[in-house]
């Protein structure tokens, strides 16, 4: 089971995440990288290690939604990218890293 995510036999829920190509596989399948937003500095000069620094060392915390990296680890092994609430762990939506990478691209992230 990756960060962030239990089994609360409470309330009854057990966590299924849908891989586009494998579809509905329970989060055990999955190991999960961590938030998906930071974007790779494109500059390799000095002057660029302050971006270098934010994107190897910070990371937010966040309350509620994130966009997290997943490797379908125990079924296709591909990279994906999950939407989940840190409080809920609903799981909103499931797309490829690919996907995900030309989404951002397109919105200018
Ligand atoms: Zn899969």
């Amino acid at each position: 089971m990756g960060p962030g995510f239990r089994r609360d036999d409470d309330l009854g829920s057990n966590l299924i995440i849908t891989c586009p190509h494998c579809g509905a596989r329970p989060v055990e399948e999955f190991t999960f990288l961590g938030d998906a937003k930071p974007q790779r500095p494109t500059s390799n000069d000095p002057s660029s290690m302050e971006q270098w620094f934010d994107y190897v060392y910070l990371r937010d915390n966040p309350k509620g939604r994130i966009d997290e990296f997943a490797h379908h680890s125990g079924g296709c092994r591909a990279w994906l990218v999950v939407t989940r609430n840190t409080e809920t762990h609903e799981v909103h939506g499931t797309v490829t890293a690919k996907d995900y990478a030309v989404r951002a691209k397109k919105s200018g992230r």
